[in-house]
């Protein structure tokens, strides 16, 4: 089963580009969403708990998603150790995910942290999808009602978009007005040789 990873900084159009590719019929596994899943599964919340503690906890034994955010990204080994949670996770889930789609030319596995944490080196190709920093965020401040200073507290988490541009063998250009669905259709017929 071919894996192809799909990247790119946080409002480049991840999501925009990932619809193209499922117009061709291309199974697309989502990082973020599977691993939100993951907050429904009793397993994983004890994990969580035993991590965490009770603070990040409601009262109807729900975890407050803020509360974990907080915690996380101002402590490094907790981020370190909810990563070790998750991330065996969604590979398992993604094996699952291919074996359920072998017969399809590839698999598109998207994630905007498929460097920072070594993801690609399981892929057989990468995709990047690019957009500058002043135009990602023009649109993600009509996406998310957050500052700018917000918007770049969690931009400042990830890989600048020109290193993951550079590290990817295809580049999608999001600008408007570009010819997206081309340059799709142009990285699928590539990936499909
Ligand atoms: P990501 O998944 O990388 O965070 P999205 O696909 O959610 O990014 O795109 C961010 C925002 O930009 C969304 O509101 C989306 O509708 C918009 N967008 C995406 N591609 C384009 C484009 N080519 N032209 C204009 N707006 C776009």
């Amino acid at each position: 089963m071919k894996k192809v990873g799909i990247t790119g900084g946080m409002g480049c159009g991840k999501s925009t580009v990932l619809n193209e590719f499922r117009k061709l019929g291309i199974p697309c596994f989502v990082s973020d969403i599977v691993a939100a899943g993951y907050y429904c599964d009793p397993a994983f919340l004890d994990d969580l708990r035993a991590l965490l503690g009770d603070s990040v906890f409601v009262a109807d034994g729900t975890a407050d998603k803020r509360a974990v955010a907080a915690r996380i990204f101002a402590d490094r080994k907790l981020l370190e150790g909810l990563n070790a949670l998750v991330h065996p996770r969604v590979m398992d889930d993604f094996d699952t995910f291919c074996s359920r789609h072998s017969g399809a030319p590839y698999v598109l596995f998207e994630s905007a942290i498929l460097f920072d944490y070594g993801f690609d080196r399981l892929m057989d190709s990468v995709v990047c999808v690019y957009l500058d920093l002043e135009e990602r965020l023009a649109r993600l401040s009509l996406r998310d009602s957050a500052s700018r200073d917000q918007l770049m507290a969690r931009i400042d988490h990830q890989l600048p978009a020109e290193e993951m541009m550079r590290r990817a063998d295809y580049v999608i250009l999001n600008y408007e007005g570009n010819p997206r669905a081309r340059q799709v259709a142009f990285v699928d017929k590539s990936l499909r040789q």
